[in-house]
C-alpha cells in the first residue's frame, strides 16, 4: 500500500514549491472517516483513495486534484457531508468531489456498445471540470488493478464497462498509458481464454520478434544518422488487446498479424519529422491510405505525430510514428499534461484555459472525417445546453437544457407525445412539465384517448414537440370546423328543401365563397364551423327568406293544454372554442343544467349533448367527442322524462299535474297505463330549468297521495 509520504514526494518532484497542506489535511480527514472500512482485498479502505491519489500524482496533477482524489469516496461511502467538505477544503475541492460522486451514481449496467458513445459524452457533459474525469479514470484504474477480489460475474461486468466507456475516454483524452492498462486488465477478465491464448502466442514468438525488432530499428537508426538527424528510434510491442482486436476485425490468424511491433522516431523539430518521413518512404514503400499527418491537423486531444505504414524489408507491414519530444510528452499524458504543473506557468492560467481547451476539442472536430472520432456532433455549448437522460431500457437521449417530460415523450415518438398523460422520473411520478436533469431515468405514461394540450406549448423546449403539438391543434380545429360547418350547412339547406352537398359543387357556391372572401368552398365550410359566418348567410344566397312554421303539439299536449314551446334562440351549452353551433340534446338521457355533460359531433347535425353517464354516449367514437359546458347566462327549460308509479285512484293524474305546475314546470308529454293489479305507471316529460328544479318537482310529486315511487328516466 502506497503511503502518503510517497505521494507527497512525487508531488515535490514535479512541483517543488507546491503547498502540500491541503493534501495532508485531506489525507487525515479521509483516514478518519473511512476508518474501520475494509476493501474486498482485506486491505483497509484507505488504501483505495491513497492509490488513486498516487495515480493522480503520476499524472503530475495539481494539489487540488490530489486532495479531491483522496476525498473522492467520502460523500458516497461515509458519514461525511457536503457541507463539511466545503467548509474544510473549499468550494473547488467540493465541486470536484461532488462531480465524482454524481458520476458514481450513474448506472451503466445496461450499457451496450451501440450507446457507449452517448455514455462517454454524458460523462464528459456531467463533469464540468476535466479533473472530475481524471479522478474517475484513476479510480477505475485502481479498481481494475484489484478486480481479482470480485466474483467472476461482477469481474466481467466491470471489465466490459471499462472497455466500453473508460478506456475510450482515456484514449480520447490522450492518456495512453491509462488506456493501455485499462484495456489489458479488462481484456484479461472479460475474455480470459482469448487473453491467455494471445499471451502464449506472443511469448512463443518473442525471440524471433526481438531479433526482427532489432534489425528494423537498426536500419532506421542508420538512415537517420547518415542524414545527420538527431533521432531516437524505439520499437515496442503492441498490447494484447489491440492484437486481439486486429485478429477479430481483419479476420486474421495470429501468424499473419505482422505489425505486432510498432516503431517510433522522436526528433528535435517539426521540420526534422517531415525529413525523417521522407527518408522512411525512400527506404520502404508506403501504403497510401495509411498515412496521417496529425502534426498539421492535431487530434482533438492535441495529439500530434506523423503516422505511416510501409512495406518493410521482409514484405511485411510496419507502423511508424514520427514526432518531436514535446509531442511525445503530450502523447504520454494527454489532457493531463495541460493540468499538471509546468515550468513558468501558473495553474490559474490552466484553469482559465479549461473551456478554451474544450472549444479546441470541438473546433478540431471539423477536421476529422472519421465518424468514429470522439465528440462527433457535440456542439460547442456542450456543458451548458444539453441534458442526457435514460429511457427505461437504458438508451440515452440528448435534449436541450430546460426540456420537460413532454419533450422527451415526443423524442421517443410523435404518438407517445400526443398521448402522454404523465411521466415517471427515477421511479417517481412527476408532472409533464418536469424539467429533465442529466442522469434521470424517464418513463412516459400514455393513454390512447389522451390528446396534446395547448398549455404544453408554454413549457416545451424542442422544436419537434412544439411543431407536433401545434400541428395537432391546427388539424383538430380545422377538421372539427369543417365537419361542423358541413353539418350546419346541410341542416340549414335541408330546411329550404335544398341539398347542400349537390350545390357545394356548383358554380354558384364557388361565387358565394368568393363573395365571403374564400378561395375554396372548403374554406367557406370551415369558416361556418369556426362561427365566422352563419349557415343562414349562405342559405340566403340560394333561397329567399321564409316565415317559420308553428310547431305541432301532440294530442296529449292539447289535452293537458299547458304546453308552451319556447323557440330556442341561443344555445344553453357552450362548445369550447366555437360559438354559433347547432346544439341538440340527447333524447336518451335528456341532460339538464347541473348534469355533467359531454358533446358528440353527429352526422347531419351539429353537436349532440349527452350526460356523461349515458350508455349511448359511452358507445360513441371518442374521436367525435368534444368538450362542452352549460351556459350559465341562458335561462331555458329542458325536457326531462320522469316515471311515476302509484296506486290507482280517482283524480290521481290531476293531482300529479297540479303539483308539477305549482313548481312552474311545463308538461310536454305524458303517458299513463294501468295494470291488472291496479297500479298506475305514468311517464311525464316536463320542462325544467336545472337539476335542483327537477329535484323539487320529484319530491313534490312523491308527496301526492298513493304515489309509490318517482324517478328520473334515462
Ligand atoms: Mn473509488
Amino acid at each position: 500500500m502506497i503511503r502518503i509520504t510517497d505521494i507527497l514526494d512525487k508531488i515535490t518532484d514535479y512541483h517543488p514549491e507546491a503547498d502540500l497542506d491541503i493534501v495532508e489535511r485531506a489525507y487525515v480527514y479521509t483516514a478518519r472517516v473511512h476508518a474501520g472500512q475494509v476493501r474486498l482485498s482485506g486491505e483497509p479502505y484507505l488504501s483505495h483513495p491513497l492509490e488513486v491519489a498516487g495515480i493522480l500524482a503520476d499524472m503530475k496533477l495539481d494539489t487540488t486534484s490530489i486532495a479531491a482524489g483522496l476525498l473522492h469516496d467520502v460523500i458516497e461511502d461515509t458519514h461525511a457531508t457536503v457541507d463539511q467538505i466545503g467548509e474544510l477544503f473549499g468550494p473547488e475541492v467540493l465541486h470536484i468531489v461532488s462531480g465524482v460522486t454524481k458520476l458514481s451514481s450513474l448506472s451503466f449496467h445496461s450499457s451496450r456498445a451501440r450507446q457507449a458513445e452517448s455514455l462517454r459524452k454524458m460523462i464528459l457533459a456531467m463533469a464540468d471540470d476535466i479533473r472530475v474525469i481524471l479522478i474517475k479514470l484513476a479510480d477505475r484504474l485502481h479498481n481494475m488493478r484489484t478486480l481479482q477480489f470480485h466474483k467472476s460475474g461482477k469481474q466481467r461486468q466491470i471489465a466490459r464497462e471499462t472497455l466500453d466507456i473508460y478506456a475510450p475516454i482515456a484514449a480520447r483524452l490522450g492518456i495512453y498509458w491509462i488506456k493501455n492498462e485499462l484495456e489489458e486488465t479488462s481484456f484479461k477478465f472479460f475474455q480470459p481464454d482469448e487473453y491467455s491464448r494471445i499471451k502464449i502466442l506472443v511469448a512463443k514468438s518473442r525471440p524471433e520478434r526481438e531479433k526482427y525488432m532489432e534489425t528494423v530499428r537498426g536500419r532506421i537508426q542508420k538512415k537517420m544518422d547518415e542524414a545527420g538527424l538527431q533521432a531516437e528510434v524505439l520499437g515496442r510491442n503492441k498490447n494484447y488487446y489491440s492484437i486481439y482486436n486486429k485478429m477479430v476485425s481483419q479476420n486474421l490468424p495470429f501468424e499473419e498479424i505482422y505489425d505486432i511491433i510498432a516503431f517510433r522516431i522522436i526528433l528535435d523539430s517539426i521540420s526534422h519529422c517531415y525529413e525523417a518521413l521522407g527518408l522512411i518512404h525512400s527506404m520502404w514503400k508506403p501504403i497510401d491510405h495509411k498515412f496521417k499527418d496529425y502534426i498539421a491537423r492535431p487530434k482533438p486531444n492535441m495529439y500530434q505525430s506523423l503516422h505511416t505504414t510501409v512495406i518493410g524489408p521482409f514484405g511485411e507491414r510496419i507502423e511508424i510514428q514520427i514526432r518531436t519530444w514535446e509531442m511525445d510528452r503530450v502523447a504520454q499524458s494527454g489532457i493531463a499534461a495541460h493540468w499538471s504543473y509546468k515550468e513558468g506557468r501558473r495553474i490559474d492560467e490552466n484553469i482559465s484555459k479549461k473551456f478554451a481547451w474544450i472549444q479546441d476539442l470541438v473546433d478540431n472536430q471539423k477536421n476529422f472525417l472519421d465518424p468514429g472520432e470522439f465528440l462527433e456532433n457535440v456542439r460547442i455549448d456542450l456543458f451548458q445546453d444539453e441534458v442526457y437522460v435514460f429511457t427505461p431500457r437504458g438508451e440515452i437521449k440528448t435534449l436541450p437544457r430546460g426540456a420537460i417530460a413532454v419533450d422527451f415523450a415526443y423524442m421517443i415518438h410523435s404518438e407517445v407525445g400526443n398521448q402522454c398523460t404523465g411521466a415517471k422520473v427515477n421511479g417517481q411520478l412527476v408532472p409533464l412539465t418536469y424539467e429533465l436533469q442529466t442522469g434521470d431515468i424517464v418513463e412516459v405514461i400514455t393513454s390512447a384517448n389522451h390528446h396534446p394540450s395547448k398549455d404544453w406549448l408554454k413549457n416545451v423546449k424542442t422544436v419537434k414537440a412544439r411543431s407536433k403539438i401545434r400541428h395537432w391543434i391546427k388539424t383538430q380545429e380545422k377538421e372539427r370546423s369543417t365537419s361542423l360547418g358541413r353539418e350546419m350547412l346541410e341542416k340549414a339547406f335541408r330546411k329550404e328543401k335544398l341539398n347542400f352537398n349537390t350545390l357545394a359543387k356548383s358554380e354558384k357556391m364557388a361565387e358565394v365563397g368568393t363573395h365571403f372572401g374564400f378561395k375554396a368552398v372548403d374554406d367557406l365550410v370551415a369558416n361556418v364551423g369556426y362561427g365566422k359566418i352563419t349557415p343562414l348567410q349562405v342559405v340566403r344566397r340560394f333561397a329567399p327568406r321564409q316565415e317559420p312554421e308553428e310547431g305541432q303539439a301532440s294530442i296529449f299536449n292539447k289535452i293537458v293544454g299547458r304546453v308552451v314551446r319556447k323557440k330556442r334562440l341561443k344555445a344553453g351549452v357552450l362548445v369550447r372554442g366555437v360559438d354559433d353551433i347547432l346544439i341538440k340534446f340527447g333524447k336518451c338521457c335528456q341532460p339538464v343544467p347541473g348534469d355533467p355533460i359531454i358533446g358528440y359531433i353527429t352526422q347531419g347535425y351539429g353537436v349532440t349533448i349527452h350526460r356523461t353517464t349515458c350508455v349511448n354516449a359511452l358507445r360513441m367514437n371518442p374521436e367525435r367527442q368534444i368538450e362542452v359546458e352549460w351556459n350559465q347566462e341562458i335561462t331555458e327549460t329542458y325536457p326531462v322524462k320522469i316515471r311515476i308509479i302509484s296506486h290507482d285512484r280517482v283524480g290521481l293524474l290531476a293531482d300529479v299535474v297540479g303539483s308539477i305546475s305549482k313548481h312552474g314546470a311545463n308538461i310536454l308529454n305524458a303517458t299513463s297505463e294501468t295494470s291488472e293489479n291496479k297500479m298506475v305507471d305514468s311517464f311525464f316529460t316536463i320542462g325544467v330549468e336545472d337539476v335542483s328544479h327537477l329535484e323539487k318537482i320529484l319530491s313534490a310529486v312523491k308527496k301526492v297521495k298513493l304515489v309509490q315511487e318517482v324517478k328520473r328516466v334515462g
